[in-house]
């Protein structure tokens, strides 16, 4: 694997910061042990500005280069998750009950390893943004750092994300042009009646069968109203109604998600959503009210910059080690938010076989991290290249 040779030359001292991270997690926003590791390195290896306290522990890096020339961001996530580690390593969790089970510890560490190179090397116009968020897992860091302006502020041109995946062979690059992961959007549906006593039905207005009406309708949305195209997968996760077998209940409520490629998709299942509501209260005399809430976009890959992240996984892992045209997933990421701002790309970069992402067996595959790291590396120095 021709991974960059002055990186693989501090792979140890990388596998250092990545067990450092792995047994002191810390999550959502609230990460104060994390980002001042983080800073304190960024500080050693001599970037030229570092702005702290965005989105409360989230960082941007400032590497300028030897010519001028455009801004491109690098993105890692630094949060944990709500789990109690299992994995046995060594290096395990020392707070029960969190661990970095999605591999942002590897992810930190890997954007760490680019910029500790970058800054000693220089080789690029221009100049880098090392963007190290929180919150990415619940919270929305990504979303939040892009709120507080960080891409106007840092004249960032285009953007690009790494995600660690235990289910590729190792050190291969995974991506494709367009949708690469889905939205995550929220919905409840709350149905009020009239309560009563189950005996004098007819003196209440039951909530049960305008939830269950609704329940049935909603599933037409995917059948009915999705085009044959585009991706949209729905799902009512819960109902809740009543408490006792002889009291009709005064109120109830549905609830679920909706996960689309597209934010035409989201709109559609919106409205319909809106239309079944209305329509069911009408129908059976209650009062409804949908809440969607659309917490995460899909994340969208430029086509042009997908080519571009390719080329540098290529240089990185051969041209066998990269699929740039895999199948979207259902699955979603803040870094969506980024990539809604600014053109870029997200890839995933292969651990070979092991405990899935969210598994308490998870571990982050340090092998991997010169790879990571030299990808981000070349990505830089082949994209805004020195005259
Ligand atoms: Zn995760
Ligand atoms: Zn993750």
């Amino acid at each position: 694997m021709p991974v960059v040779n002055r990186i693989a030359a501090y792979a140890d001292e990388m596998k250092t910061w990545r067990r450092w991270m792995h047994r002191n997690p810390e999550l959502g926003f609230d990460l104060p042990k994390t980002s001042a590791f983080v800073a304190e390195r960024l500080r050693d290896f001599g970037v030229d500005a570092l702005h702290e306290g965005i989105a409360k522990t989230g960082m941007v890096a400032i590497i300028e280069g030897r010519a001028p020339g455009p801004t491109i961001g690098l993105r890692a996530d630094m949060d944990a998750l709500p789990i109690h580690e299992a994995s046995g390593a060594e290096w395990s969790s020392e707070t029960p009950g969190r661990m970095h089970a999605c591999g942002h510890d590897g992810h930190t560490t890997m954007l760490l390893g680019a910029a500790k190179y970058l800054a000693e090397t220089r080789n690029f116009a221009g100049r880098v943004a090392c963007i190290f968020q929180p919150a990415e897992e619940n919270g929305g860091g990504g979303v939040k750092m892009v709120e507080e302006g960080i891409m106007d502020r840092f004249g960032i041109d285009r953007v690009f994300g790494l995600h660690c995946g235990p289910h590729i062979p190792m050190g291969h690059f995974h991506t494709r042009p367009g949708p690469i992961l889905a939205s995550a959007d929220e919905f409840r549906i709350e149905v009020t009646g009239r309560g009563g006593h189950g005996a004098n039905s007819h003196k209440a207005i039951d909530p049960i069968p305008a939830l269950v009406s609704i329940l049935q309708a909603l599933s037409t949305i995917p059948a009915r109203n999705r085009a044959p195209a585009e991706m949209l997968a729905m799902s009512v996760t819960q109902i809740h109604a009543g408490q006792a077998h002889n009291i009709i209940p005064e109120a109830g409520w549905l609830g679920g998600t909706v996960r689309a490629y597209d934010t035409a998709t989201q709109d559609m299942v919106e409205r319909r959503m809106q239309e079944i509501v209305d329509g069911n209260a009408a129908a059976f005399g209650v009062t409804a009210r949908l809440e969607y809430t659309r917490d995460l976009a899909a994340t969208v890959n430029d086509p042009g910059e997908t080519e571009v992240a390719a080329r540098a996984a290529r240089a990185v892992a051969g041209e066998a080690g990269v699929d740039d045209n895999v199948p979207a997933r259902n699955g979603s990421e803040d870094f969506g938010a980024m990539l809604a701002a600014r053109p870029g790309a997200f890839l995933f970069l292969g651990m070979g076989d092991g405990p899935y992402l969210h598994d308490p067996k998870f571990d982050f595959n340090d092998d991997i991290a010169p790879i990571g790291a030299s990808f981000f590396a070349t990505l830089v120095e082949q994209s805004q290249p020195l005259a």
